[in-house]
């Protein structure tokens, strides 16, 4: 965590651009085959601001579901 000014730095607004599989998305804006992203990796899920308290739920979702697309392609 970063300070500054009294004010805590909690989380970057950014991150890996991933589709509805947790899939990474390319400069092409097509899905890179074999690379997923999920949690604070991954970036404009929640678009321009997050709400707070709902990292965790973003994690367990999208981990979930590389994870589970993960296992479905190997
Ligand atoms: C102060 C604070 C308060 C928060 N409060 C809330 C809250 O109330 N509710 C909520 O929902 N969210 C909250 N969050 C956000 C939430 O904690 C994060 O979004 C979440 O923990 C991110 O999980 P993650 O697995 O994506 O990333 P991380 O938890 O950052 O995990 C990444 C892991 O990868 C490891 N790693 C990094 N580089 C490498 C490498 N090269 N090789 C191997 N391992 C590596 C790191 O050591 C780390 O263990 C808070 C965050 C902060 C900082």
């Amino acid at each position: 965590m970063w300070r500054a000014s009294g004010r805590a730095f909690t989380t970057p607004w950014g991150g890996l651009a991933i589709n509805k599989d947790a899939q990474v998305i390319g400069f092409d804006l097509k899905p890179i085959v074999g690379l997923y992203a999920a949690g604070e990796a991954a970036g404009g899920v929640h678009g321009a601001v997050r709400l707070g308290s709902v990292a965790m739920t973003d994690c367990i979702v999208f981990g979930r579901i590389a994870g589970k697309n993960v296992v479905k392609a190997s």
